[in-house]
């Protein structure tokens, strides 16, 4: 069997096409959604993010408003930068681009963005509505999955889902995203982690294997069920010479053996990556409604 390839770049596309439907219509109301995006310090991998970002508010016709401030910041100043956008009513999302310097407290940050406004989905109220499953903003990459998922033709019902990773970011919301009760959920989920012993015990067990470790090529062909729909969060830069930047990225599957044996798998990049952004839109778009409500 050689797996389907989940397209993510195609998926994102369509997602980011709904977004500017619901976009145009909360402009026909006099509402035009807009981003703030924080962005401290010059971080190369982080500018390309935020970039990204930028350029997918154009796409769908969200304004954003960018500030970036030095790696020197004080913790002071950027909470005041935050306050700013918190009682700012033009803007609708507020989004700090992560990681932040050391000596910034990361959890005082993100716990001083108004729930509302919380886009990134990071806030504990919004990790807290997410667990008890209310409506919420979730975090992007993982709200993604389940569509990336069933846009792909499977199901996600009565699955058994195995998550490799507990971060905040991806493997805890994607464990209360996918355990919930309704459609694009409804699964056994399994998350394992560097506490677990015996991983491929679990991972061979499991309908859908999600990866999201940061560890390049950790799931080999050996830890996946035959036919599993395989999900590879993972974003490594590896040494590759023969590269024009030096690096290629690789995810955390070893792509071309599991391939051979899954029933559908996503690429790394091309895969989850696009889904991020796509996501962020539709949590943009879902703020600017609810404080217009
Ligand atoms: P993290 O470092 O916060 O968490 C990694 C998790 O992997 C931890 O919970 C840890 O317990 C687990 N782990 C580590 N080694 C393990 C092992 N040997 N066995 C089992 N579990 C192990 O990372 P993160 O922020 O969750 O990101 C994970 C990966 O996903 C990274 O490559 C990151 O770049 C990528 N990522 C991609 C996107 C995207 O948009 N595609 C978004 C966020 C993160």
């Amino acid at each position: 069997m050689v797996a389907t390839i989940i397209d993510g770049i195609k998926i994102a596309a369509e997602i980011r096409a709904e977004a500017k439907v619901e976009v145009d219509a909360l402009k026909a109301q006099g509402i035009e959604p807009c981003l703030a995006v924080i962005f401290v310090g010059e971080s190369p991998a982080s500018k390309v993010y935020v970039d990204s970002k930028v350029r997918a508010c154009e796409e769908v016709g969200i304004k954003s408003v960018k500030k970036t401030a030095n790696t020197d910041i004080k913790q002071e100043a950027l909470l005041a930068l935050v306050d700013q956008f918190n009682d700012d009513e033009n803007v609708h999302g507020i989004l700090v681009q992560l990681p932040l310097p050391h000596h910034i407290d990361k959890n005082a940050i993100i716990e001083r963005i108004d729930p509302a406004k919380d886009v990134d989905g990071f806030h504990p109220v919004n990790a807290g509505k997410l667990m008890i499953g209310l409506d919420c903003l979730a975090p992007c990459t993982p709200a993604g999955i389940p569509e990336l998922i069933t846009r792909s033709g499977y199901s996600t019902e009565h699955k058994k889902v195995v998550i490799i990773g507990r971060s905040n970011i991806v493997g805890k919301p994607l464990m209360n995203i996918l355990v919930q009760k309704g459609p694009k959920a409804n699964c056994t989920v399994t998350c394992c982690h560097s506490g677990t012993e015996h991983l491929e015990k679990y991972t061979r067990e499991a309908d859908i294997l999600i990866a999201a470790i940061g560890v390049p090529e950790f799931v080999t062909q050996g830890m996946v069920k035959e036919g599993s729909v395989v999900i590879d969060v993972g974003i490594n830069r590896v040494d590759d010479l023969e590269h024009s930047r030096a690096y290629r990225l690789v995810g955390d599957v070893a792509y071309d053996e599991v391939k051979e044996i899954a029933g559908a798998i996503t690429p790394v990049p091309g895969g989850v990556g696009p889904m991020t952004v796509a996501m962020l839109m539709k949590n943009t778009v879902k703020a600017a409604r609810m404080i217009n409500r």
